[in-house]
């Protein structure tokens, strides 16, 4: 009886006449997981009763205890072991035999599985009768082998021969037995030939073990590529052997992993591991049951655990993830659902019956809950901070359930919700919706793309008029930034503006955006245009930068422009906690000539006394105040109370995101002198602008073009030349 686990190396093992037993490593003791035949007949247990219990069991009175120390070494530093050990049988007689213990590591280079290969020596324990004596055994373990088993030896006088290998590398390389043992070192790759006795040498010297990977030519030419590896003996008489196994190393890696798929068990937390919790998510979810079911999967993780890890050490971080474990099996074991170890500190629950996104939340929420209570860790009482990814799979239509991977691309949701819950910096759980994954996918390429946005021209600045009033003249312009983006269009600023400032490329950016408006202003006045000002904005980040004003000294020394000519808007937001460094760049900037106006004013945290500090010229009144205007309404009454406030203090004044002619009476009647919006025009590209001034028209112009503007901030962004003809 064995476990599935890796079904060519068991059967290979199956055939051998030695003893063999092989043991997965689950929560730290050594389970059974294979025995063939000829152990079974030497310790007397069945096979069926050894398969899946600690090998612990076998031990007996008179078993030598040190070789499970010796055993602990194998898993720790990785190495084989050789013993000759007492044990017992199921009678209980004690019995004498060689053992050679070596590791079978998975794809990631972890320990997952030992091997032990036994001899049993004769009862009176001759010596000379050990594991590595080439004898008639050896053929028949080796003939199952994608390998081969060689013995080694270093005479005294330095030379190498090899005086044992098995036939089956005669079998692998297609030729015959006799002509391996002639000619063996013509088999060696010539590249690789040094390369083996050098590795020889050194083990011989150290006493180390010799590993080493090389090739060996077939007869038909190809290569195979193979993995040796062998501890060192010194006989009496002074040599130096090496018993060893040599496996081609693709079939070996075919082992491992298969071994390591099968290991369903993580060994610290004795969660199952990600491959068959991925199995068992993939059976529920194209499992036949009732249409209207779904599944649900919570994703989590421990924030800065590898900081933790650090900070309290190895043994502390075991108990934190197993501490975590225990939780998130608790919570599952309570709403049926099945846990599982990810890797690292990364957690999943998977939710069989998961009725709604109702039901979802409150499991979200008891196990947000659960991690948040403190755990002991040694003398410190710890909460463990943790992040939450949650998706919500509606069981699909039965073609779409026979799919492939369904699992992972549900895994992928929630992973991608727990990093967007990572991302957010709180502690909020996030539920995964492709609506969102969308706008997150755009943003990511945008925030790639963005860095050679200037480079490669794909900016542009629009020019939205301010007009009077009263008049409908054009008093001055907003400059917006636009970017036409390659292949997602034409961005507004609110998509990109953020991801400048996060990524800092904000500053080449508003160096590129107040030299463009330098630039245009000149083309306009060259042009005998007579140019209203332009105004500019500028981020609370962009000011921040120590070097702001030097940038904005050489922008306009760089395109011979005068400060007089603009203004620079700035948000609210930087009123609430003006630092020493924006006041300075502030007040410089005002002493070169620039007008200082505030935007988006009376929507920020920031109260009305904090323009006595601020060199400011202009409020621009934010249009949230506009938009909602009805009569009466508290807009209105906020409205008044900024127009008030204005003149009191002296401050220029402009209303933004006026749509109606209601909204530009009211505006008016209040005295609010200057406005802007889409009744107006909307933000123009520099040639219709220019057509503007060419024509010197006072706005709205009253014709077809008007309908389609207003009130559409998804409407066209810039109105043509050949339109407003
Ligand atoms: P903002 O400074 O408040 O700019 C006004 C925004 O309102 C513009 O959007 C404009 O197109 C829009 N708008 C104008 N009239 C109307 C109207 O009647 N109704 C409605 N619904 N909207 C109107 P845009 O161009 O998308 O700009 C958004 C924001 O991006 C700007 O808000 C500004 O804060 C920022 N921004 C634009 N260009 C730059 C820049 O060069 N540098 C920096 N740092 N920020 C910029
Ligand atoms: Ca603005
Ligand atoms: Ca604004």
């Amino acid at each position: 009886m064995k476990e599935p686990a890796a079904p060519d190396l068991y059967s290979a093992l199956d055939g051998v006449s030695w003893p063999v037993l092989v043991t997965a490593m689950v929560q730290g003791e050594h389970v059974i997981s294979y025995a063939n035949a000829a152990f079974s007949a030497m310790c007397g247990h069945p096979i069926a009763e050894l398969v899946g219990r600690d090998d612990d069991f076998l031990d007996g009175l008179t078993t030598d205890r040190s070789v499970k120390a010796d055993m602990q070494a194998v898993l720790t530093e990785g190495r084989g072991i050789r013993r000759t050990i007492v044990t017992t049988r199921k009678d209980g007689t004690p019995y004498r035999t060689d053992v050679a213990i070596d590791p079978i590591r998975n794809a990631s280079g972890r320990v997952t599985h030992l091997i032990s290969i036994y001899r049993p020596t004769d009862d009176t324990g001759d010596p000379a009768a050990t594991i590595g004596e080439v004898d008639t055994n050896l053929p028949s373990i080796a003939e199952h082998l994608p390998g081969y088993i060689y013995r080694v030896i270093m005479r005294t006088d330095g030379t190498i021969d090899t005086v044992y290998r098995s036939a089956s590398l005669a079998q692998m390389l297609g030729t015959d037995n006799s002509q391996v043992m002639r000619t063996f070192d013509n088999l060696v790759y010539p590249d690789d030939h040094d390369a083996v006795y050098a590795a020889l040498r050194k083990s011989a010297a150290g006493m180390s073990v010799f590993r080493e990977e090389f090739r060996l030519v077939a007869s038909n030419g190809t290569l195979h590529w193979l993995r040796s590896r062998a501890m060192p003996r010194r006989t009496p008489n002074g040599e130096i052997t090496w018993d060893g196994i040599a496996i081609e190393s693709s079939a070996e890696e075919r082992w491992e992993s298969e071994i390591a798929n099968q290991a369903s068990r993580d060994p610290l937390t004795g969660l199952l591991t990600r491959a068959a919790w991925l199995q068992a998510l993939e059976s529920e979810l194209t499992a036949e049951r009732s249409e209207s079911a779904t599944c649900a999967v919570i994703c989590s993780d421990i924030s800065a655990f590898s900081a933790l890890n650090e900070r309290l050490g190895q043994i502390a971080g075991d108990t934190i993830l197993r501490e975590t474990a225990k939780r998130l099996a608790k919570l599952a074991a309570s709403i049926g659902g099945v846990a599982a170890r990810l890797g690292g500190d990364e957690f999943a629950i998977m939710i069989p019956d998961c009725a709604d996104q109702e039901s979802l939340s409150l499991c979200v929420g008891s196990l947000s809950e659960a991690f948040a209570q403190p755990m002991q860790i040694g003398t410190e009482c710890l909460t463990v901070l943790t992040c939450i990814g949650a998706t919500f799979n509606q069981r699909l239509e039965n073609e779409t359930m026979a799919d492939k991977g369904i699992a992972s691309e549900v895994m992928t949701q929630a992973e991608i919700a727990l990093r967007w819950a990572k991302q957010s910096g709180r502690n909020t759980p996030m539920l995964y919706s492709p609506e969102q994954d969308d706008r997150h996918r755009n943003e990511a390429v945008l925030a790639r793309s963005l860095e050679h946005a200037i480079a490669n021209d794909e900016l542009e600045l629009h020019y939205q008029p301010l007009v009077e009033l009263a008049s409908g003249r054009i008093v001055s312009a907003e400059a917006l930034v636009r970017w036409k983006h390659p292949t997602l269009g034409m961005q507004r600023p609110d998509r990109f503006i953020p991801l400048a400032e996060t990524s800092g490329l904000i500053v080449p950016l508003g160096r590129w955006v107040l030299e463009q408006a330098f630039r245009q202003h000149r083309l306009w006045t060259s042009a005998g245009l007579a140019p209203p000002p332009v105004a500019v904005n500028v981020s609370g980040n962009q000011l921040m930068e120590p070097g702001f004003v030097a940038l904005v000294e050489e922008a306009l020394k760089s395109q011979g422009a005068n400060a007089a000519n603009f203004e620079i808007e700035l948000t609210e937001g930087l009123l609430v906690e003006p630092s020493p460094q924006i006041m300075a760049s502030l007040h410089a900037l005002r002493t070169m000539g620039f007008t200082i106006a505030i935007d988006d004013f009376g929507s920020g945290h920031a109260t009305f006394r904090y323009l006595r500090d601020f060199p400011v010229d202009k409020l621009k009144i934010d249009q949230i105040f506009v938009r909602k205007l009805v009569l009466e309404s508290t807009d209105a009454l906020i409205i008044r109370a900024i127009i008030s406030l204005a003149r009191s203090m002296g401050i220029g004044l402009v209303a933004e995101g006026i749509e109606t002619d209601m909204q530009r009476s009211f505006l008016q009647q209040e005295g609010c002198a200057v406005g802007q919006g889409y009744l107006f025009s909307m933000p123009l590209v520099a040639e219709d602008f220019t057509w503007m001034l060419a024509h010197n028209v006072s706005l709205p112009m009253r014709g077809p073009v008007e309908q389609a503007v207003p009130g559409s901030p998804t409407g066209p962004d810039a109105v043509t030349g050949a339109q407003l003809g």
